[in-house]
């Protein structure tokens, strides 16, 4: 503690895996918290994630080497990125940004970052999960990457080392080693990359829905409403509502994940936020077959997760405008290749379920004071590991908020770093 504890009232807008841990860990503080949310809670990107809690997540999205990749992402060449010309004025102004991190010191330098993050995201959760009553939706077999090729894992070695520096435990894998921890894969893989302190979830949705219900035993409110606009005045902030009504508390959070950024503009505070759209359909299993654990086929760009619904196939990023409409054209090209790694039987759904990753250029979050503000915090751009960091982000957030010793440095995520 720093001595200078603070509590009070607060909103926190977004009611995600990001925003709910917010909320029960300002609650936890004694703040009087009220969660608005546009539908329902944890209905949203954090629903239809592949639930991997990915302790091995040191890295940020822009690799080394992604530069000489663009043409084949402008050309259709890959399924791992799909690139929709709806997006063209907007890239623009954000892939410099982001591919300028795409540089092994840059890569080294926001590890640092990203690292501290991911090393506390299994024990947090657990905390929750505990008190939740919602510890049946955990796995903790680890999850497993795969290779086509030796040379594929080979291109591995930079991550391995990484994993290495921060002493994340891993177990490289041959073929017969792999038939052993996942008998129901296809023998079509070289290499394996077991994370073992990564851990997975079973039903994304359900575990949001068992944190909100938790918040609310704590006291927490929930309030249905769209936020339209935000901003302070004295000592006060408020939140204009869609539906004309305005709330006013001593604190705003802003975690509407991949609608942060939009609203943040409405206080002034523009930060550079993009969304990395993705898509999910669900199977079922042939016959008896079981899968252990997430896979995540590297060069077949897509993720087969054991879900309570079924098997769900989540496929890479579409970089496409907000509303566009969906094309699930990843998940057409992929779903061949994971039906040659694993039985899948017939969908379980209608359609495919689109998200949207919530992603900033150098792929930390954005914790803390909203630039140029007092009372409006951020806590959005947890790209591609915001059920993994939510509850982390939520507790560091709270922490700041409370005035009280935060549990990892909150330097890396400061949302005024951009200016
Ligand atoms: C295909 C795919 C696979 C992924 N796999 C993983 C994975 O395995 N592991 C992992 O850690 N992460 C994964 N992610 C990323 C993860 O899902 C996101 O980082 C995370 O869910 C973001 O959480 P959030 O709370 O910030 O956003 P959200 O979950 O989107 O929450 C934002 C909330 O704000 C609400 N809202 C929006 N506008 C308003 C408004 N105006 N007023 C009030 N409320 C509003 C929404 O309804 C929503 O409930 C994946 C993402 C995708 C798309």
């Amino acid at each position: 503690m720093t001595g200078e504890e603070q509590t009070g009232t607060a909103i926190v807008l977004g009611a995600g895996m990001v925003g709910i841990s917010c909320a029960i860990h300002l609650r936890k503080r004694g703040w009087d918290v009220t969660l608005l949310e546009k539908t329902k809670p944890g209905a949203e990107t954090s629903y239809g994630n592949a639930g991997v809690l990915s302790r091995g997540s040191v890295l940020p999205m822009s690799y080394p080497g992604m530069v000489f990749d663009i043409p084949k992402i402008l050309t259709g060449g890959t399924d791992a990125v799909r690139f929709d010309f709806s997006a063209l004025t907007r890239v623009f102004g954000w892939a410099p940004s982001f591919l300028k991190n795409g540089t092994k010191a840059r890569n080294r330098a926001l590890s640092v970052g990203l690292s501290a993050l991911v090393e506390h995201c299994v024990q947090e959760h657990e905390a929750l999960m505990e008190e939740a009553g919602a510890t049946s939706h955990l796995s903790k077999r680890g999850w497993i990457k795969v290779y086509r090729s030796e040379a594929s894992f080979e291109k591995t070695a930079f991550e391995r080392e990484m994993l290495d520096h921060y002493g994340v435990r891993y177990a490289v894998l041959d073929p017969k080693d792999l038939a052993e921890l996942e008998p129901n894969l296809e023998p079509i893989y070289a290499k394996g990359l077991h994370i073992l302190d990564t851990a997975s979830v079973d039903d994304p949705g359900a575990l949001c829905a068992a944190y909100a219900a938790l918040f609310e035993k704590l006291g927490g409110k929930i309030e249905i409403g769209a936020a339209k606009a935000v901003g302070e005045a004295g000592d006060s902030a408020t939140v204009q509502l869609d539906d004309g009504r305005a709330l006013a508390a001593e604190h705003i959070v802003v975690a509407l994940g991949p609608w942060s950024g939009g609203l943040l503009e409405s206080a002034g505070a523009n930060l550079p936020a993009f969304e990395e759209r993705g898509y999910h359909r669900h199977y079922r299993a042939e016959g008896n077959a079981t899968l252990n654990r997430p896979i995540n086929d590297v060069d077949g760009s897509f993720v087969l997760a054991p879900m309570a619904a079924g098997i769900r196939l989540t496929c890479g990023v579409e970089i496409a405008s907000f509303d566009h409409p969906k094309t699930p054209k990843q998940l057409e090209a992929v779903l061949p290749k994971a039906r040659q790694a694993f039985p899948l039987g017939d969908t379980t759904e209608d359609e495919p379920w689109l998200g949207r990753r919530p992603s900033l250029p150098d792929s930390l979050p954005a914790i803390g004071k909203a630039p140029k503000h007092d009372r409006v915090w951020t806590c959005f751009g947890h790209h591609h590991i915001g059920l993994t960091t939510g509850p982390i982000s939520g507790r560091l957030l709270a922490e700041m908020m409370s005035g009280e010793e935060t549990i990892i440095d909150p330097a890396p995520y400061n949302p005024s770093r951009f200016a």
